[in-house]
């Protein structure tokens, strides 16, 4: 590339994500606007700067934006042509696997965040991990590993919603701070968010009383487990509120989506100094702090002298959305040494049936089962993993996406296919599930929830079939306290109509495992929020809560 066409590179990529200001490589830096729009754009101080800046940027998986910093894309969370952020090139991990057995989780984190993370200073990051992976964790390991019949759990339900929702949810109200600080936002971010139960939570209880921040959550009235409203109902931070709507799940999200389109809301907004950003699962500051705990697993499985620094691994995620194991993939491409990703799926199993036939087909319906936050049909992530496989070539994946649109269903081609063959598909159903969280907990004693006992029901499946041998880690997504019920039932047989918190006493006295401080805090906790509205009524509900009205 020539100087000339370098430059020129540069400032198309700058452009691209609205900044007013370019660097210019001959050291200048270039006023395209104003000079009272620099404040609000973003740029480059010096050439390391833009070199670092250089190797990793963001762009949309489906052409309309590149060239971003980390920082924006946090900030944008969805590109503007509906697209999702990818890093433009997935970083390789630069310290080998005996190294990072000897680190903590969060030494971990920046070694793997600070990769993808580059317009960061180190002094950010850090001070992003500390705030997120301290005391709310039940255990200083922050996501421990734990043996059961030859198979590794990786406990991701250890912080403060009991979900793996947590492991991304408690650092992303940081980075999302210290992105508005870089990008000299000064405006008070409002997260709104739409929840079928766990999400909402755990972007709460991450954003509560977190400067800056204002969180505002829809669930939708009756919708919701017993255990999972009164977490919310009950959540602490005045800059938290929690509204009950009269209608499902499809009408909170349709209701939000509609807020984030009004413009004439959003200017009523910004008059008063607030602008709407979101913290569902497409965010990239989502998808970055997953990485991390593969790596670890991987890295304290060598330290335990399970496995030898590069031997092969497994990983099976029980899958909704495809955020998890897409983190798992990345971790894979970033160099672990990992064989095949397991992606299990519930009677919901349209990923199944994609990785098998490669034609993805959500027409089909929609079944309830006691894994909740896996009853999906389209899987939004799923897009980061077709454009990878076509190359990253924007058109040929946006043609793909716009196919699901209109006739809600696409094929991928054999080459396409073929880069995919890391990931094997499986299900579970709910019986096969109940069955094998008793056969786990009559065999070792260890109690799974219902979503980690799909996943454990399709490894064994897999090895069933397979005969292979590799060591295999199963991401465990939630405690089973956070499903009693469903968990209980499927150990000693229907539970009658036990009120909720006798069940988790009983799943106490079973799996010998204490009571998780964020069960025992719903127990006698005080009702904060009562509020109620109409589905038709959410925007005017958001103006009350931020208190716009004259
Ligand atoms: C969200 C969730 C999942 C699915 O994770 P994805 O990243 O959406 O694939 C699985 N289990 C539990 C408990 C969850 O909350």
């Amino acid at each position: 590339m020539t100087a000339m066409e370098r430059q020129e590179n540069m400032q198309v990529s700058l452009l691209a994500q609205d900044s007013k200001v370019c660097y210019n490589p001959l050291g200048k830096i270039e006023n395209r606007k104003k000079k009272a729009s620099l404040k609000r754009g973003y740029y480059l101080k010096n050439r390391e700067d833009w070199l670092s800046m250089e190797n990793l940027s963001y762009q949309s998986t489906r052409g309309g934006e590149k060239g971003l910093t980390a920082s924006s894309a946090i900030l944008k969370g969805l590109a503007k042509d509906g697209g999702l952020y990818m890093p433009s090139v997935i970083p390789k991990l630069e310290i080998s696997a005996d190294k990072l057995a000897g680190m903590s989780y969060q030494e971990t984190a920046y070694e793997v965040m600070r990769l993808f993370l580059t317009d960061y200073t180190e002094e950010e990051l850090k001070y992003c991990i500390r705030s997120a992976y301290d005391s709310k964790f039940d255990t200083e390991d922050i996501a421990p590993l734990r043996e059961a019949d030859g198979v590794y759990y990786l406990e991701l339900f250890h912080g403060s919603t009991i979900a793996f929702k947590d492991m991304a949810l408690s650092i992303l109200p940081y980075l999302m701070t210290t992105a508005a600080k870089k990008n000299h936002v000064e405006n008070e971010i409002v997260i709104l968010t739409a929840t079928s139960g766990d999400t909402g939570k755990a972007a709460m209880a991450g954003f509560a009383d977190v400067p800056g921040t204002r969180i505002i959550v829809f669930y939708p009235k009756g919708g919701v487990s017993r255990v999972q409203e009164l977490q919310m109902v009950t959540q602490k931070g005045d800059n938290t509120a929690v509204v009950a709507i009269h209608g499902n799940f499809d009408d909170a999200q349709t209701g939000v989506k509609k807020i984030f389109g009004d413009q004439d809301f959003g200017k009523r907004l910004a008059e008063r100094g607030f602008q709407l950003s979101s913290a569902n699962s497409i965010n990239i500051g989502r998808l970055v702090p997953q990485v991390v705990y593969y790596v670890y697993a991987y890295a304290r499985l060598v330290r335990d002298g399970k496995i030898m620094a590069g031997d092969e691994i497994n990983i099976t995620v029980p899958t909704g959305n495809f955020g998890n194991i897409l983190a798992a993939y990345f971790a894979k491409q970033m160099g672990l040494p990992v064989k095949t990703l397991i992606c299990a799926s519930n009677d919901n199993k349209v990923l199944y049936d994609f990785f098998k036939t490669g034609v993805y087909d959500k027409k089909r319906e929609f079944i309830l089962t006691s894994s909740p936050s896996m009853d999906i049909l389209i899987s939004s992530n799923l897009e980061r993993l077709i454009y990878m496989s076509t190359g990253m070539d924007a058109e040929a994946n946006k043609k793909l996406m716009a196919e699901l649109a209109g006739t809600g269903a696409y094929t991928v081609s054999e080459d396409m296919k073929s880069k995919m063959a890391d990931f094997k598909g499986g299900y579970a159903t709910e019986a096969e599930n109940g069955k094998e969280i008793k056969r786990l907990f009559d065999k070792t004693g260890y109690m799974i929830d219902t979503h980690t006992g799909v996943a454990s029901a399709v490894y064994q499946k897999y090895k069933a079939e397979t005969k292979d041998v590799v060591p295999t880690v199963i991401a465990s997504t939630a405690s089973p306290y956070k499903f009693s019920h469903s968990v209980m039932e499927a150990v000693f047989g229907d539970q009658g109509d036990k009120d909720e918190f006798a069940i988790i006493d009983d799943l106490c006295a079973a799996s010998k495992v204490a009571v998780p401080r964020a069960v025992e805090e719903i127990r006698n906790a005080r009702i904060r929020h009562k509020r109620e509205c109409d589905v038709d009524s959410m925007e005017e509900t958001v103006a009350e809560i931020l208190g716009l009205q004259a």
